[in-house]
């Protein structure tokens, strides 16, 4: 299956590189709408298969690691949440400047691309992911009404936190109060990784459980009632 999901992220980042390079990326832009509606059915599909940053970020982290710079610290004035909003807003403006005032396109994707390399070049994937991308952002925002995620079965779960610890995300957690796993679709970018070293395959994609359940605040974002 990791094979095959693999395959799946390098073709998209194939073609993002082609719609680049051919100057289409309003193109790109289009499919990311897309995605948005996508997400209100499948979830963060777009974030774990077709974001050619997430791609990258997999042999970042990975060099990250090798060359021992990865910190599990993450930076204070990020925190709160709302830069991912900011990175949005200023991303959307400066592309409208300089297509109005200078009729150039700004090369706003390969800009972020540069940026979530660097940035997991030194912290966890989850800085970029949940506190730092603008796209990200609105990923969340549609991701929360999935109606199909990756689930917890609790039955199955033995809070091993194997999970916990393969997530990109942070958007898996054993709960203090009985011991399992439950998965924040907000933060879910549906990747399979938790799902690839459960040891009871308690996690599987489907219809989300009706698990009423706030697994915890994430920063500059409504409450995560009803997970
Ligand atoms: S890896 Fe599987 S069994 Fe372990 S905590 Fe996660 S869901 Fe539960
Ligand atoms: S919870 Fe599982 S599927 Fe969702 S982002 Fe984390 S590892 Fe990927």
């Amino acid at each position: 299956m990791k094979w095959i999901v693999t395959i799946i992220r390098v073709l998209f980042l194939g073609l993002f590189i082609f719609l680049i390079a051919t100057g289409n990326m309003l193109l790109w832009l289009a499919l990311f709408a897309v995605s948005l509606i996508a997400a209100l059915f499948f979830g963060r599909v777009y974030c774990g298969y077709v974001c050619p940053m997430h791609t990258l970020m997999i042999p970042a982290e990975w060099l990250s690691k090798k060359l021992k710079l990865q910190t599990n610290n993450k930076p204070k004035w990020l925190k709160n949440g709302v830069f991912a909003w900011v990175f949005l807003v200023v991303s959307a403006a400066a592309m409208l400047l300089f297509q109005k005032l200078l009729h150039i396109n700004l090369p706003i994707l390969p800009i972020w691309l540069v940026i979530s390399v660097l940035v997991t070049l030194r912290y966890k994937p989850e800085v970029f992911h949940n506190l730092v991308c603008p796209f990200g952002a609105l990923q969340r925002t549609f991701g929360r009404f999935a109606l199909l995620t990756k689930k917890v079965d609790k039955e199955s779960c033995i809070g091993c936190r194997l999970c916990e610890k393969a997530c990109p995300s942070e958007s898996i957690a054993v709960q203090k109060e009985d011991k399992k796993a439950v998965i924040d679709r907000r933060l879910c970018l549906q990747c399979t990784d938790c799902a690839a070293v459960c040891p009871k395959s308690a996690i599987t994609y489907g219809r989300k459980s009706n698990v009423k359940k706030i697994i915890k605040d994430v920063p500059g974002e409504p409450p995560a009632i009803g997970l």
